[in-house]
């Protein structure tokens, strides 16, 4: 690994996810897998191979360059990109054979006319702006007419339509989907008929089963992030992130410690000093809140967070070099830390760096490491 701090991915909880989401739907509904931000920080690469083992190949991503990152792994993914993509970029998007989001007449045009000029036919979703605000073709008495010409354009194929739900409650929510489906059955009486529709997320999946359609497009779930408030499926978390010692020392009643010597010893302990900081992802924020787990016990975070480094409050117990520190995991899970750290669990996940080194477990053995800084080992 190069490295003591990393992130351990279970590749057989991604697995039992996988068909929790499965069982919990009908069968023929599509699941979409949501890959972007490095798939919630877990590794794009082997996360998108596990998945398309287990018969997965939808995926969702938010921008270009995660859509080509995934296009190098495998010829046969299928990959839509939900974010906006600038003409500019266009080409690329029939380059990579990737599936863009559209939301314009006008895009769309554009695109078709690069098509022509490439004699390539593409796919496209279209986006609905119900109740989001944020990307997406207002509803007005023009939309169907736009989206009737879009389906005429010779070298595009409408091949999904969705919209986003902004989880507000369930009246506002169902207002949202029957805005889009009444869209959806004015386009079918015109002979537009668009294959796949999906509305759902995580959330909404979990608590509107009659709004799945024909797809769902899952995220957090996937890796075992629940929302308890908002509903509970039988996910496990497939993230944690462990390290080891890297230094020890007995230090006085009365001793400061780390950036401002913000924190004071009260009577005679022993520190340690754990090679992780915020510029890994763990959120400096947790300052006097953080704790790690090392033999079944808690142990404090003491001083500011560094960028590399923290150390924590060992008390009378000399840890020994080998011992596995738990930074998240069991009795330490992602909720529990964003919670402290006042934001939310996808915060917390995707922001975990490219420094540190992922191990994907299966069967209880270390399938792949992956360090992206220095490419295959
Ligand atoms: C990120 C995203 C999702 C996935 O959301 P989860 O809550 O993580 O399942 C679905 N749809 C869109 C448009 C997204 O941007």
């Amino acid at each position: 690994m190069l490295r003591e701090t990393h992130l351990k991915i279970n590749l057989d909880h991604l697995e039992h996810n996988v068909q929790s989401i499965q069982e919990y739907c009908h069968e023929d509904v599509i699941l979409g897998a949501v890959l972007k931000a490095n798939a919630y920080g877990h590794g794009a690469k082997y996360i998108s191979k596990a998945l398309f083992d287990y018969g997965i190949d939808h995926f969702l991503v938010a921008t270009l360059v995660e859509a080509v990152e995934l296009r190098r792994y495998n010829k046969d993914y299928k990959i839509i990109v939900m974010g906006h993509t600038p003409d500019i970029y266009l080409k690329e998007v029939i380059h990579h054979q990737l599936i863009p989001t559209l939301f314009s007449l006008e895009q769309a045009i554009t695109l078709n006319d690069l098509c022509r000029k490439n004699d390539s036919q593409m796919a496209i979703h279209l986006k609905i702006e119900t109740g989001f605000n944020r990307l997406g073709m207002q509803i007005n008495d023009n939309t169907v007419n736009d989206i009737k010409a879009i389906h005429e354009l010779s070298h595009i194929h409408i091949q999904g339509i969705f919209t986003h739900l902004a989880l507000k409650d369930k009246a506002s929510d169902m207002r949202q989907f029957d805005k889009f489906m009444a869209l959806v059955t004015q386009l079918e009486n015109e002979n537009v008929s668009i294959p796949i529709k999906h509305v759902c997320d995580s959330i909404s999946m979990v608590l509107y089963p009659s709004c799945h359609l024909n797809m769902i497009r899952i995220g957090a779930l996937l890796y075992g992030l629940e929302s308890e408030e908002k509903g509970i499926l039988d996910v496990k978390p497939v993230l944690s992130m462990h390290t080891k010692l890297s230094h020890k020392k007995q230090i006085l009643k009365g001793s400061t410690l780390s950036y401002g010597n913000r924190w004071r010893a009260k009577e005679d302990t022993l520190i340690g000093t754990l090679p992780f900081g915020y510029a890994d992802g763990y959120p400096r924020n947790l300052y006097q809140k953080g704790q790690v787990k090392i033999n079944h016990k808690f142990y404090p975070i003491v001083g500011v967070i560094c960028m590399d480094q923290c150390m924590i409050d060992l008390g009378d117990d000399d840890i020994s070099f080998d011992e596995n520190v738990t930074i998240i995991g069991e009795d330490l899970p992602v909720s529990q830390i964003a919670h402290l750290a006042n934001t939310n669990k996808n915060e917390i996940v995707c922001r975990m760096a490219l420094r540190v080194p992922r191990v994907y477990i299966k069967n209880n053995e270390i399938k792949y490491i992956d360090n992206p800084l220095v490419g295959e080992i």
